[in-house]
C-alpha cells in the first residue's frame, strides 16, 4: 500500500488540509483496511493544536476508525479481506509488561504507540491517523465488529465508548449504584448510555440546558445544570461513582462534595491545564479522586460485543472530511449531537 492520502496540519496554527504520505506494507501479523468512517474526538483537536504540548508534525488525527481490510499478513488469523475491522487509540504497545500481559495495553509501562503522533514501534514512522484512506494495524489491535451496528456509529465506540465504559465497569457502575456524568458531548454521552444501559441510577450534570430532553432521552434519570449551584447541593453525598468528561478547565470542587463516604470520582476529559482540588472534600469522606484512559484490547473487543448484543452506538453527524476544520469549531461551541463522524468516501 504506498500512497496514503488525508487530511491533515503541519503546525498547531493551520487548519487541517489534504496531505500524501505513504504506509508500510502490512507485515506478518498485521492487516491493511480501508477507512470508512472516523470518528471525530476532543482528543484531536487538543492534540492539532498541540494543547498538551507533545503534538508531532505533519500530523493527520483520527482515532475512531471503522474500515473494510482488504490485505492480511501471511501470519494474519482473526481477519480475512472484505472484513469490517475497527482500530481505536493504540496500535502497538510493548507487549510484554505486567499490564500489557493482562490485556490493559493502555497502561503498558513502556508506553502505547498511539494510533498518530506517535513513534511506530516497527518502522520508526511517526503514526498516521484515520483521517486517511487507509490504516495498516497488528491483528492485535484491530477489533471485529458485531453485525447489524450502523457502522457510522459505531466509529466512536473505538475512543469515547471504551473510555466510559471501561471505568464505569472498573468501579462497577450496576444496580443500586447512584452514577454522575459530567459533560454531555461525545464521551459523556456514551457513559450515560453505558450507565443505564448497565442499570445504574445516571444522573447527567451540563452547562448547556438544551440538551436536558436529549440526556432524558439517552437514559438519565436525572439532569442537572451545572451552573445551578443549589440543585448540585441538593445531591451532596449522594453519589457512587462520578465520572468528569468534560474538555476544558472547570472547578470538581462543586462534585467531589456530591460523592458518598469511600465512593470514588474518575477524570476521563483531560482539559489542557490541571485542576485545583479542594482536598477536604475528598479528606473527610476518604473519598478518591482517580482517572482512567480508554481500555485494553480485550476489554474493548468485550465492549463492542456487549454493543452488538444490546444494539448501543454513538448519536452521530455524519460529515464530509471538508467540513472538518467547522466541525472542530462546532465542537468548541458545543454544538454536536453528540459525535461528528467522517465519511471517508468524502475524501476523493
Ligand atoms: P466533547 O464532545 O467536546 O465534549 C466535551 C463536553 O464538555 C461538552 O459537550 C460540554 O458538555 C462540556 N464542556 C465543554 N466546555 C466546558 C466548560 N468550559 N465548562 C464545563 N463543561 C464544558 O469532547 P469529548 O470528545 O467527549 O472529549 C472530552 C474530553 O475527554 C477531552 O478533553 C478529550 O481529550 C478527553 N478524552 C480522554 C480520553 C481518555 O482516555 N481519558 C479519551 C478520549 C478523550 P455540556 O454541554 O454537557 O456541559
Ligand atoms: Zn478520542
Amino acid at each position: 500500500m504506498p500512497s496514503s492520502k488525508g487530511y491533515g496540519t503541519s503546525d498547531a496554527k493551520s487548519p487541517l488540509s489534504p496531505i500524501n504520505f505513504s504506509r508500510r506494507e502490512p507485515g506478518k501479523t498485521e492487516i491493511a483496511m480501508e477507512t470508512l468512517f472516523c470518528g471525530v474526538c476532543h482528543s484531536d483537536l487538543h492534540m492539532t493544536r498541540n494543547e498538551w504540548g507533545n503534538a508531532v508534525y505533519p500530523m493527520v488525527p483520527g482515532h475512531e476508525i471503522v474500515g473494510r481490510v482488504t490485505a492480511v499478513g501471511s501470519a494474519a488469523k482473526k481477519f480475512k479481506p472484505g472484513q469490517i475491522a475497527a482500530v481505536g487509540v493504540i496500535v502497538d504497545s510493548c507487549r510484554h509488561c505486567p499490564p500489557c500481559n493482562r490485556g490493559e495495553e493502555q497502561y503498558c509501562e513502556e508506553g502505547v504507540t498511539l494510533t498518530y503522533a506517535s513513534k511506530d514501534r516497527v518502522d520508526g514512522s511517526i503514526t498516521m491517523g484515520g483521517y486517511s484512506n487507509n490504516y495498516v494495524v497488528d491483528e492485535r489491535f484491530a477489533h471485529t465488529v458485531p453485525d447489524g451496528l450502523d457502522l457510522a456509529g459505531v466509529a466512536p465506540l473505538l475512543c469515547a465508548g471504551i473510555t466510559t465504559y471501561s471505568p464505569l465497569r472498573h468501579w462497577k457502575a450496576g444496580p443500586g449504584k447512584k452514577v454522575g456524568i459530567v459533560g454531555l458531548g461525545g464521551l459523556g454521552h456514551m457513559a450515560l448510555k453505558f450507565a443505564h444501559a448497565f442499570g445504574a441510577q445516571a444522573v447527567q450534570f451540563t452547562t448547556s440546558p438544551k440538551k436536558k430532553n436529549d440526556a432524558l432521552r439517552l437514559g438519565a434519570n436525572e439532569v442537572v445544570l451545572s451552573t445551578d449551584a443549589d440543585a448540585i447541593k441538593a445531591h451532596a453525598r449522594s453519589f457512587d461513582f462520578i465520572i468528569d468528561a468534560v474538555s476544558a478547565p472547570h472547578s470538581l470542587d462543586p462534585y467531589t462534595e456530591l460523592l458518598k463516604q469511600d465512593a470514588t470520582m474518575a477524570l476521563v476529559g483531560l482539559p489542557d491545564k490541571p485542576p485545583t482540588i479542594n482536598a477536604g472534600n475528598l479528606i473527610f469522606k476518604r473519598a478518591a479522586l482517580s482517572g482512567s484512559i480508554i481500555g485494553g484490547m480485550p476489554e474493548t473487543q468485550q465492549m463492542l460485543d456487549y454493543c452488538g448484543e444490546k444494539k448501543i452506538t454513538a448519536d452521530v453527524e455524519v460529515i464530509p472530511i471538508q467540513k472538518i476544520n467547522e466541525a472542530f469549531e462546532r465542537l468548541l461551541q458545543q454544538d454536536v449531537k453528540y459525535r461528528f463522524v467522517i465519511d471517508m468516501s468524502s475524501l476523493k
